[in-house]
């Protein structure tokens, strides 16, 4: 285990207006920013010597000061469906979990925000594991260098990966200052040039910081709601005992504003006996009558903790039927990966339990 820390400046921290700032300071000229966010992101480079359209002397400079350093592959796991999930070990030894879901011509990373969770949702095994600390900007962004090396190119000339989702682990809306440029990243032309519709944001609920996304950028939310009432959702998902149902559903309105953005998606795992009544299924289609929507029925995958539930192929079913019956468009997620435990709610990695928890949740204003 490495603990060693570097005093270069790591550049896969940087956004384009953090390596703007960067060269600036060294005295060189802006254009120099896309230089570096192409050789770094797009041809996946981590020498200076190669970045051939820079002087000389510029790479040394930035040999000496500078560095382009990832998290190391710990496992690579390949599952029956072509889901490939890696374990990313980071320098203080923790380990995070990134997984690619290839399907069609689509190819989606989802990609961890933190190292363990806060949250503490009741079916979730990331919960389960407690919380060590936020992952920095390099960690977040170095999930999709590394996934792009390890996938090597297209034949054909293709970007493999296409849709970025943050949906591993952590909550992305508290640990905001270091995804923000990690999404400036992903949608940058000379970086990753991802559209922001294939780029998502999932949150639990995070209601100021879903303004303060609206405000700085543009992308794709989803909102973890898996409930139509706050009693059962404060059970849950205990984030709702600060942010309740009704006033998430107002953040998502003005989220979507004048309709710049696109609808919203809501998360609903299915727990057997638990929300997938016919009658849960009316009261979302109530819920979200006025809300422009899309729903995303994620059928629960079991961890060995776990207290609940997968619901059956039929509840399902029903339930989907009765959002059909509105214009509510909806779809179930397929389980993927579930074979090396690469399905929602199953990514764990290795995590040291800083806790503390119950304070921090308590710092959120949530008692448990
Ligand atoms: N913190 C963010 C993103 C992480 S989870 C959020 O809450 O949205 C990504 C999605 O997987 C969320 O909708 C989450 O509720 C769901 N999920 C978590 N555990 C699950 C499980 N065991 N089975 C199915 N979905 C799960």
């Amino acid at each position: 285990m490495t603990t060693e820390t570097s005093s270069k400046t790591n550049l896969l921290n940087l956004d384009r207006d953090g390596l703007v700032a960067y060269f600036t300071q060294l005295g060189e000229k802006p254009f120099r920013a896309s230089q570096l966010l192409q050789w770094i992101h797009q041809y996946g480079l981590e020498r200076f010597e190669e970045m051939t359209n820079l002087s000389k002397a510029l790479r040394e400079r930035l040999s000496r000061g500078a560095e382009i350093r990832s998290p190391e592959i710990a496992e690579d796991q390949l599952a029956a469906d072509g889901t490939r999930k890696w374990l990313l070990r980071l320098d203080d030894g923790n380990c995070i979990e990134t997984v690619f879901i290839p399907e069609g011509d689509r190819g989606t990373l989802c990609v961890s925000s933190q190292v363990g969770c806060v949250l503490n949702c009741s079916f979730c095994a990331t919960g389960h594991q407690g919380f060590s600390r936020n992952l920095s900007t390099a960690e977040i962004v170095a999930q999709l260098w590394v996934a792009n090396r390890a996938l090597g190119s297209d034949p054909k000339g293709e970007r493999i990966i296409t849709n970025v989702v943050f949906m591993g682990m952590g909550e992305p809306l508290l640990n905001y200052d270091n995804v923000l440029p990690a999404i400036r990243l992903m949608l940058d032309d000379h970086a990753y040039g991802i559209s922001w519709r294939r780029v998502t944001l999932s949150t639990a609920g995070v209601i100021p910081m879903i303004d303060r996304l609206r405000e700085d950028c543009t992308v794709s939310l989803a909102v973890s709601l898996h409930a139509t009432r706050d009693a059962l959702r404060d059970e849950l998902v205990p984030l709702n005992r600060k942010y309740p149902i009704a006033e998430l559903l107002d953040a998502c309105r003005r989220y979507v504003g004048d309709g710049t953005r696109r609808r919203v998606t809501f998360e609903y795992t299915m727990l057997e006996g638990v929300n997938d009544s016919v009658e849960d299924a009316r009261a979302l289609v109530h819920l979200l009558a006025d809300v422009p929507a899309k729903v995303n029925l994620i059928p629960f995958n079991p961890f060995p903790q776990g207290r609940y539930r997968r619901s059956s192929p039929e509840a399902i079913e029903r339930f989907r039927e009765v959002l059909r019956g509105s214009d509510l468009t909806t779809i179930t997620r397929k389980t993927r990966g579930d074979d090396i435990d690469a399905a929602c709610g199953q990514l764990a990695g290795r995590v040291t339990d800083r806790t503390a928890r119950r304070a921090r949740l308590a710092r959120l204003g949530i008692s448990t």
